[in-house]
C-alpha cells in the first residue's frame, strides 16, 4: 500500500513506478482520493491483506495476485519482484 502521508494531505504512490496521483487530499477525505484515481485509471486492489495502488502507466504490468500470500504463510516473500 502506497498512500503517501505528509501533514494532513493524503495522496496515493504508484507502487511500481513511485509517480504520485495527481491532487492532494485532506486526510479526512480517503474516499474522494480513492475515487479521483479510479477515474483517472488507477488499479487498486486488494492482494493478501495490504491494498496495492498503480498508476495508468503501470496497471497493464501489475503482477498477478500472490496466491500464497493471500493464504498468510509467505511473508517473507512480501518484497520479491518479478522482473
Ligand atoms: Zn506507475
Amino acid at each position: 500500500m502506497s498512500v503517501t502521508r505528509i501533514d494532513n494531505e493524503r495522496w496515493l504512490s504508484c507502487d511500481e513506478c513511485g509517480d504520485d496521483q495527481d491532487g492532494q487530499y485532506e486526510k479526512d477525505d480517503f474516499q474522494p482520493m480513492v475515487d479521483d484515481a479510479k477515474h483517472a485509471g488507477w488499479l487498486i486492489r486488494k492482494n493478501g491483506s495490504t491494498y496495492e495502488h498503480f498508476c495508468p502507466t503501470c496497471r497493464d504490468k501489475a503482477p498477478p495476485v500472490d496466491q500464497r500470500k493471500s493464504q498468510g504463510w509467505s511473508h517473507g516473500l512480501k518484497k520479491r519482484r518479478f522482473a
